[in-house]
């Protein structure tokens, strides 16, 4: 168990995909330490284990000067206390922001699971292979899973390499 920070860009589909991957939803009202830096967003209690989502606010903004400015001040604290960061991207394009993220990403030395969402959008299979393929090399994290958030496709791949890489132990959120 433990806490999965989950960052991407506006409109990336994050809101549909933490809809999809709550079972058990929760509100807060006393903060752990480890927590004060970020907005608990969702809780998932299952069988496996416990994952506690995590908001980093700031992460997910559009301008790319903007995004350098905060995640140069911030580099070393944003990402304190997270044990796995889900990264999503859009299956349909690049941006070039997503260039910064990944430096910052590198630097923090954490565990990232590259989320590719909106491959339902994507008819030509040779087109979504090529994607993954340019993903791949532009972000060697050793994990990448497709997934359609609003389709609800792979999110159970994603839980299982969440946990994969999450400390074991038991609940933090009895
Ligand atoms: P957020 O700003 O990152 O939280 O993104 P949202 O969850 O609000 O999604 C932005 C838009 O993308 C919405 O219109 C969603 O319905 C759409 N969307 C999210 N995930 C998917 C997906 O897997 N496939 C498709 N086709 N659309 C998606």
């Amino acid at each position: 168990c433990g806490f999965a920070a989950l960052i991407g860009r506006p409109n990336v589909g994050k809101s549909t995909l933490m809809n999809h991957l709550l079972k058990q939803k929760i509100s807060i009202t006393s903060r752990k330490p480890q927590t004060t830096r970020h907005r608990i967003v969702g809780i998932n209690t299952t069988e496996a284990g416990q994952i506690v989502y995590l908001d980093t606010p700031g992460m997910h903004n559009s301008d790319k000067r903007a995004l350098n400015r905060y995640l140069n001040r911030t580099a070393d604290t944003t990402l304190l206390g997270v044990d796995v960061v889900v990264w999503l991207i859009d299956g349909l394009a690049f941006q070039d922001y997503d260039e910064v993220i990944f430096k910052k990403l590198e630097q923090a030395g954490l565990p990232v699971i590259l989320a590719v969402n909106k491959v339902d959008r994507i008819k030509d299979k040779e087109q979504i292979l090529a994607f993954f393929a340019e993903a791949q090399h532009r972000f060697p994290f050793k994990h990448l899973v497709p997934i359609s958030a609003l389709k609800n496709t792979n999110l159970e791949d994603l839980e299982t390499a969440i946990f994969e890489l999450l400390p074991e132990g038991g609940l933090i959120y009895p």
